[in-house]
């Protein structure tokens, strides 16, 4: 234990981005202006966000404004379980069976990238480039493009979190360097993934024995944070004035970390490496200003909640 990892999915290539002749057969969901002088699809009442309580502080992640995004198809399996199945039917049936992969995680993670790229090829904004992100139960988020590379992130990634995602992604395909929410991209894919199998070894259906199938989720959600930390300092403005960037930063790595800790302590996704990925976080001299940036943006009480920070600072 553990075995070698299978492939990473995505390695040798970017992921599949449908050209924009790929024309959408389904209805555009609602858009329409939002604040900041961007176009932004508006929150809508069954896109499962908690219902409004004026009376509660919100909380970090709870301003992420969605887009409801239905089912496309009806397809179902005996085999995928409901959050398979869930994104299964929200990429549109003119894609055919081209992001299919018989291990159920790829299958999820990939069909994921395959709905992203139908949503930012037809739904973001005029004369913005902007990434989009499907985050089950009919829920998507698009999001603005920072004006950073992705290959400044790097430097934001402590050393000691550099693990082997970070050479596929942060430092390898460069052909997204102009597109940094790639890496939220591969993030929601990851995290995705993750939910397909701690969702089917909840049901006792995952039977494909021991998978790397948790670690993806928790290794993303650092180099998406990475990615928050290089918008801070390098486009300021942005990050201080576009509430969705660090909202929905907020919300998916509430999502991802809770997958991830779901995921580590089934008998198939256990990993010890994991599990020092996930106490590294918490300690290592190197992670500082990685914890003072989660701690400052999203407070202490968030950070103990979501990567298990100590409060106190630093
Ligand atoms: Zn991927």
């Amino acid at each position: 234990m553990p075995y070698i990892p299978p492939a990473e999915p995505c390695t040798d290539a970017p992921c599949e981005v449908p050209s924009a002749a790929e024309t959408p057969t389904a209805p555009p969901a609602a858009i329409s202006k939002g604040n900041q002088g961007v176009v932004a699809p508006e929150p809508q009442e069954d896109a499962g966000a908690p219902p409004m309580d004026a009376t509660a502080k919100p909380l970090p992640g709870d301003g992420v404004v969605w887009m409801t995004w239905p089912e496309q198809q009806t397809v179902s399996s005996t085999t995928w379980g409901p959050i398979l199945t869930d994104i299964v039917r929200h990429l549109p049936a003119s894609y055919g069976t081209q992001y299919y992969d018989s291990d159920r995680i790829t299958y999820g993670h990939e069909t994921t990238h395959g709905i992203h790229a139908h949503l930012r090829n037809n739904f973001t904004p005029t004369g913005k480039k902007a990434n989009a992100f499907y985050v089950l139960k009919n829920r998507a988020a698009i999001v603005i493009e920072p004006n950073i590379t992705k290959a400044q992130v790097a430097a934001f990634v402590p050393t000691s979190l550099r693990e082997s995602r970070y050479a596929t992604y942060v430092t390898g395909q460069t052909a997204w360097n102009d597109t940094p929410l790639y890496l939220w991209d591969e993030w929601v894919a990851y995290t995705n993934g993750t939910e397909v199998g701690v969702d089917l070894a909840k049901a006792g259906m995952w039977n494909t024995g021991w998978r790397d199938g948790a670690m993806g989720a928790m290794e993303l959600t650092i180099y998406a944070l990475a990615v928050g930390m290089a918008v801070e300092k390098l486009d300021a403005t942005y990050f201080a004035q576009y509430t969705q960037f660090r909202e929905f930063l907020a919300w998916s790595s509430k999502r991802a970390m809770a997958a991830y800790r779901e995921g580590a302590k089934q008998k198939d996704f256990a990993w010890d490496k994991q599990d020092a990925y996930y106490a590294s976080i918490r300690s290592s001299a190197d992670a500082k200003d990685l914890r003072q940036f989660v701690r400052r943006v999203y407070g202490g009480a968030w950070g103990q909640e979501v990567l298990g920070l100590d409060v106190s600072t630093e």
